[in-house]
């Protein structure tokens, strides 16, 4: 054995005992006549003590050990005359009298603490280095238990994890697909699950009444901040089942992970329709820990020879309690980032209702403290509040005030880590047009079902039907999201055919689903969330990249084993690929 006990474990009630321990040396430090090592491994760090009068040889060889050395020792457990009460081991030492080097390491290009000296890309480099900081550990440890606590809900609810293939069909909706071509069929190629959805339908088909799975999901998409082209999925799906049984089921394994790895007790998850989320947030997953909603103000501000409200499709704004003393600085501020090009407002009002109850605002010239005082009505806006009012072409106008609500959130400290609000957005819309493609895309995907009072929409006004669709939303976050699937071959062929397929097209991408319907489907519907998001919403992060092991970086490589990277010919010759340079 090369060690009776871990780093993380011996106690003052351990004192007197032998003990053998390995790890890696965190520091060294020489007082004098004795040596301190700090040695570490998963579970934490011991104290290790060196005399160079008891033992001057072994001293002087432990004075040699580097940073990272991998080492056994063997000593006795001792208290600690200055104890570091903050260390779980603090109160003893081991006083070595042997010890093995069991390997050699070249100075770490980084400092192995909390606060380290490396930079994004070099930790990333060197991420099995990275991974021995403490903030990474707790972060796959947080991970693991989320993942089994997922597990033990689920499986006691009789869901069965069920593994789908990563080798199936590319088809052209949703994201792009990665591709992996086939060597025993030149030509022709296989993609990487964008998520098991068929085959999860398939299951409900085949009478699998609940399945889930913690799932790796592919997407080839744009880079975009925190998005990793390979992320993980709890793939939920459920037989005989309707919407409401469905956000009952998974409000439940929310709680329990709430529960069980928080200890937090959330009772209360509200129902939002999609339309009242965009207008009383501009957004469909809004942050609702703090208040600040939309109020429309069109019919007060109109007609007032302002030419920027009179123009407007909409004038909205925010009531930010208290701070009607923001300082004309402040104001520029919060004017330069409405008009940043990612919020893309041309500019902000102001409305200050003043402690005195006068007000003070950008567009005094045109409104009386009449239409001031009515506009405060309207915004629940009373003395020592500020106004701020946006306006243009509706959607882009909610867009930006969301942002700039989020914004005044943060900047007032209300936006707090371990405050957990989450939410349902219900019954979005299910179909959304593209201008560039002059066609329908689903909002979700093509196997959500419409609402059923909305399928008569179908031949009529496609655009207006909702979809029995739900996201689960914490804080801002969209954590999970599904739906009620479609289960009638009609009414799936109607579908693809408002999508823009020929019947040939949705015979060849989705035959196989479409005939699996015409032999008894059940109706069903389902869910997944984005696990690596669940972990980070729980773990108070923004950064998925945080919580997976080895992550891409922001341009979808992986620095640390270089790839993608080029293959040789014969390679690219058993696959039958040419590559052509542009
Ligand atoms: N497969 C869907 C997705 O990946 C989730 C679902 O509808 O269950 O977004």
């Amino acid at each position: 054995m090369l060690r009776t006990h871990t780093c993380g474990e011996l106690k003052i009630a351990d004192a007197g005992k032998k003990v053998t321990l390995s790890g890696w040396v965190q520091r060294s430090r020489d007082l004098g006549g004795m040596t301190f090592i700090d040695l570490r491994d998963r579970y934490g760090i011991t104290q290790l003590v060196f005399n160079m009068e008891v033992n001057p040889t072994l001293c002087q060889e432990a004075r040699q050990l580097g940073r990272e050395y991998v080492v056994s020792i063997e000593g006795h457990v001792t208290e600690r005359s200055n104890k570091n009460l903050k260390m779980p081991t603090g109160e003893i030492e081991i006083t070595v009298e042997k010890f093995t080097v069991l390997n050699v390491s070249k100075t770490p290009p980084f400092t192995i603490e909390d606060n380290t000296d490396g930079g994004d890309e070099l930790r990333m480099k060197y991420r099995y280095l990275d991974l021995r900081r403490n903030i990474n550990k707790t972060n796959l440890e947080l991970r693991h238990k989320m993942s089994v606590e997922t597990r033990n809900y689920l499986s006691d609810q009789q869901f069965l994890e069920v593994e789908t293939p990563y080798l199936i069909k590319s088809t052209p909706e949703g994201a792009r697909d990665f591709v992996v071509p086939s060597r025993m069929n030149p030509g022709q190629f296989y993609a990487l699950p964008q998520s098991p959805q068929t085959f999860k339908q398939l299951l409900m088909v085949a009478g699998y009444d609940r399945y889930f799975q913690i799932v790796r999901c592919f997407r080839d998409e744009d880079l975009r901040a925190d998005r990793q082209p390979e992320f993980t999925q709890i793939d939920c799906e459920m037989s005989f089942v309707t919407r409401d049984d469905i956000l009952d089921t998974f409000e439940g394994l929310a709680k329990h992970l709430f529960k069980k790895i928080k200890n937090i007790d959330i009772h209360d998850f509200p129902r939002m329709s999609y339309d009242e989320a965009m207008t009383r947030y501009g957004s469909d997953k809004p942050d609702i820990r703090f208040g600040m909603e939309f109020v429309e103000l069109n019919a007060l501000v109109k007609g007032k020879d302002f030419k920027v409200f009179d123009d407007a499709e909409l004038v909205v704004g925010i009531c930010v309690k208290d701070c009607a003393t923001y300082t004309r600085k402040q104001l520029d501020e919060l004017t330069d980032f409405v008009r940043k090009p990612q919020v893309g407002a041309n500019g902000m009002v102001y409305v200050k209702y003043n402690e005195d109850g006068s007000f003070t605002s950008s567009v005094s010239k045109f409104y009386t403290d009449h239409d001031f005082v009515a506009i405060a009505h309207a915004m629940g806006a009373h003395e020592n509040d500020l106004m701020l009012l946006l306006a243009g072409n509706a959607e882009k106008t909610r867009k930006a005030l969301c942002e700039l609500r989020l914004e005044m959130g943060n900047r007032l400290g209300l936006r707090l880590n371990d405050d957990y609000k989450p939410l349902w957005v219900i019954d979005f819309p299910l179909l959304e047009w593209d201008e560039d493609s002059q066609r329908f895309y689903a909002k979700h995907h093509p196997f959500t079902a419409p609402k059923p009072e909305d399928i008569p929409l179908l031949d009529t006004n496609p655009i207006a039907i909702k979809a029995n669709a739900y996201d689960l939303v914490i804080n801002g976050v969209e954590i999970g999201g599904g739906s009620i699937r479609i289960h009638n071959k009609e009414l799936q062929k109607k579908m693809f055919e408002i999508l823009g397929f020929t019947d040939e097209d949705a015979q060849n991408q989705f035959g196989f689903l479409m005939n699996a319907f015409e032999y008894g489907a059940p109706p069903h519907g389902g869910i997944a969330f984005g696990f690596d998001r669940f972990c980070a919403v729980f773990g108070g992060s923004d950064s998925i990249r945080d919580y997976i092991a080895f992550p891409k970086n922001n341009s979808g490589r992986d620095v640390m084993i270089d790839s993608p990277s080029e293959i040789s010919q014969q390679q690219l010759g058993e696959l039958a690929i040419r590559v052509v340079s542009s």
